[in-house]
């Protein structure tokens, strides 16, 4: 780590407010440091977990300069970053960890994919492309578009399954850089973190197993089902490229499982992920408190399971509403092994994260875990309470 003043030796900065910063918040200070924020409202869920928040748009360069000189290392919460502007902060010692250089090729869907492949790791077939272009020869239904940079959530990605659809997508996509992708038929959706510090320690988490509805993840199941060739394959992806890209903290890695046997990579993120949040309650490091070890140069934690399984479940907005949902967090609080992550956001809106609640389990048996999350997923959506 560059020379740094004693008073600051302990302080990390995060560009962003959100959830991920909360629940880094709260690991903070189990590891003795201290954290600032930036980020552009006061009522943002990790303000209430920061020490000192400069309130300020993400992009607010004069904001992150400040940031960066009054932390002994700055870190991201999402990958929305403008790399130019960073770059001049970095080039006048600003400390970012994970690197730009890390980042570069990460904040493009299109980019991701071609890195992957310099790595030898398999990807779904894609092309660069626009909505203007047409669809090319031997291209064919179902198949997926998707923004090349800016989505979360299923936001810009579309699963296209005729003519009809492809017409039918938003008139402001002729506009957007693209990737045209094929349709994966996958067998399961599966996510990693893995982190690797300053000096080359690698840890990799538990593989899971994510289920996706209209694109959006509803909930996680840890470990995933699935046999020692695929985690093999899993663990192997997530080293190469940790270790190739220089990555200095952590990140998420989705991918699908085919029927054959194969693990293409799906997308990385280059931070915490929403498909890690259960080793907050199931394992013995959390993805956060181990971003923060390897962002600020202590020796990282074990990733290992505490329990045999775990299920994480996201708790998503399904109405326009102020309701803070008490009552049906009291009901999932008080299933067993139950730890209920409530994200104080201001305000509901559907599709919205709002929190989760990860159910640890004596059992890793796929079926027993799929049936917790549903019956979550019931009580969750259900009109009335009862
Ligand atoms: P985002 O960046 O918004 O998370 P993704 O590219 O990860 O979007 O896609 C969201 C979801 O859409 C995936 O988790 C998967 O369920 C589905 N999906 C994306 N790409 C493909 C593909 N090539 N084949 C099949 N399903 C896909």
């Amino acid at each position: 780590m560059q020379e740094v003043q004693d008073s600051m030796k302990q302080r990390v900065g995060v560009i962003g407010g959100g959830q991920l910063a909360w629940m880094m918040g709260a690991e903070a200070k189990t590891l003795g440091l201290e954290l600032w924020l930036q980020t552009p409202n006061a009522s943002d869920p990790a303000v209430a977990r920061a020490d000192k928040t400069i309130l300020a748009d993400l992009q607010d360069i004069t904001a992150t300069a400040k940031l960066s000189e009054e932390c002994a290392v700055v870190t991201f919460e999402n990958e929305f970053v403008d790399l130019e502007a960073l770059g001049k902060l970095a080039a006048q010692g600003a400390n970012f960890r994970p690197s730009l250089a890390f980042l570069e090729p990460l904040l493009d869907k299109y980019d991701q994919r071609r890195c992957c492949e310099k790595f030898n790791i398999l990807v779904p077939h894609y092309q660069a492309w626009s909505l203007t272009d047409g669809l090319p020869e031997g291209w064919q239904y179902p198949l997926v578009i998707k923004a090349r940079r800016h989505g979360y959530d299923g936001k810009g990605t579309f699963v296209i399954k005729n003519e009809a659809e492809l017409k039918a997508l938003p008139t402001g996509l002729e506009q957007t850089p693209l990737l045209l992708e094929a349709f994966v038929p996958f067998e399961q959706e599966l996510a990693v973190m893995v982190a690797r510090s300053a000096s080359g320690d690698i840890r990799v988490f538990p593989v899971v197993e994510t289920q996706q509805i209209h694109q959006v993840c509803h909930w996680a199941i840890a470990p995933a089902a699935v046999n020692n060739t695929v985690e093999d394959k899993v663990i192997h992806i997530a080293q190469t490229l940790a270790e190739n890209l220089g990555l200095v903290g952590i990140m998420g890695i989705e991918l699908f499982l085919t029927p054959a046997g194969e693990v293409l990579v799906n997308e990385i993120a280059p931070r915490t992920h929403n498909s890690g949040h259960f080793s907050l309650d199931a394992c013995q490091t959390s993805q956060f408190a181990m971003q923060l070890q390897a962002i600020a140069g202590l020796p990282l934690g074990s990733p290992d399971l505490l329990v045999k399984g775990a299920v994480m479940v996201n708790l998503l907005g399904f109405e326009h509403s102020d309701s803070d949902y008490d009552h049906k967090r009291q009901i999932l609080t008080q299933m067993p092994d139950s730890h209920v992550h409530w994200y104080g956001k201001a305000g509901a809106s559907p599709g919205r994260k709002l929190g989760h609640v990860t159910i640890t389990s004596p059992t890793d048996d796929r079926s027993t875990l799929m049936a917790i999350a549903k019956k979550i997923e019931r009580l969750w959506y259900a009109q009335s309470d009862e």
